[in-house]
């Protein structure tokens, strides 16, 4: 098959690469319908993580199932599923409590950014629509298999609730989605803070209340104003830097929590305010098959519609360019079709 790869920082590349095939019963092969470049996906890009030179790259995907291993009983083929980015059993303990995220028998999809990608544990992960979903509703399917399942994630382990002013620190595909989940969750006051016009926009439809364009000590001071001083019940860390996580729990009133979802990258905690000011953390990688049910049928109703976030769709063979379109701010979220 044909699928995107990195080979070094800022060399991607769409080429043959072997077909995944099922390894184990529990597995599952997805031939890719639409697949979206990451903003987790820009940290090897940018050469701040390791990169194995030739390896696939992309873990969001949704598609039509292949082919199906022995143990597979309740996914079928011809099945159009959203494949959560993370794999689960959805049986061990972790799953159970919640934690899919965490599951024993965890798995990452490997070539969502190609045209075939493999499954572990299908039946526990893959969840289907009824049928073939209509063309317009793939973006929105789309987000389902991280993004708003991870902005959706942060409110809950913020612990957002009817009434209360939230704060969304990142502005990117999953900052956006975080200002849908509070809107959602009944938010009064949704405050996002971005500085770029497209996508102040769009938290403006998902729910956002204020945008807060200032970042830093000037972005803080205008949160403080806006709540009189007291600071957000709850806040939503959507990125992952030491900054960011700074000023979430700058403008975190005592007593709430910071419900964090960037995948830290040199992040400090500032420990001594979280004590003083009795400020948790929580949160981590999303458990996105917990959300998934619920979520499906917010986008089915038309409740929500986060297929918004992808502002440029472009074929497979060009990702390379989505890559740089992403790297470059000009783009939110890349849609890439096979
Ligand atoms: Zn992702
Ligand atoms: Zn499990």
């Amino acid at each position: 098959m044909r699928a995107t790869t990195i080979h070094a920082p800022g060399d991607i590349r769409f080429e043959d690469v072997p077909d995944p095939r099922i390894e184990q019963p529990t597995d599952a092969i997805v031939k890719v319908v639409a697949g979206c470049i990451c903003g987790s996906d820009l940290w090897p890009y940018r050469g701040e993580n390791d990169v194995t030179a030739g390896s696939t790259i992309g873990h969001e995907c949704v598609g039509v199932v292949e082919e199906v291993g022995s143990d597979v009983s309740t996914t079928k083929v011809g099945d159009f599923v959203i494949v959560p980015f993370c794999h689960c059993d959805n049986t061990c303990a972790h799953c159970r409590a919640g934690m899919q995220s965490a599951c024993v028998n965890l798995g990452v999809t490997q070539s969502g950014q190609g045209e075939y990608a493999r499954v572990t544990q299908a039946d526990g992960s893959l969840v289907a629509t009824d049928g073939m979903p209509d063309e317009s509703l793939i973006p929105s399917l789309l987000a389902l298999t991280d993004v708003m399942a991870t902005g959706w994630h942060a409110a809950v382990a913020a612990g957002v609730r009817p009434g209360h002013t939230v704060v969304v620190v990142g502005d990117g595909a999953v900052g956006l989605s975080g200002v849908l989940a509070a809107a959602q969750m009944g938010a009064e006051r949704v405050i996002a803070m971005s500085r770029h016009e497209p996508r102040q926009e769009i938290a403006r439809a998902f729910g956002a209340t204020h945008v807060v364009a200032e970042r830093g000590k000037e972005g803080e001071a205008r949160i403080a104003d806006l709540t009189d001083g007291v600071g957000a019940d709850a806040v939503l860390e959507c990125v992952g830097t030491d900054g960011a996580m700074k000023t979430a729990f700058t403008v975190a009133r005592p007593g709430s929590t910071v419900g964090f979802v960037g995948v830290p990258h040199g992040v400090e905690l500032p420990v001594r305010r979280m004590f003083q000011k009795n400020v948790g953390l929580a949160g981590g990688m999303a458990p996105v098959r917990r959300y998934l049910p619920d979520l499906l049928d917010r986008v089915l109703s038309g409740a929500i519609d986060p297929g918004k976030v992808f502002d440029l769709t472009l074929p497979m063979a060009e990702s390379a360019e989505g890559y740089k379109a992403m790297d470059e701010r000009r783009a939110i979220k890349v849609l890439l079709h096979p």
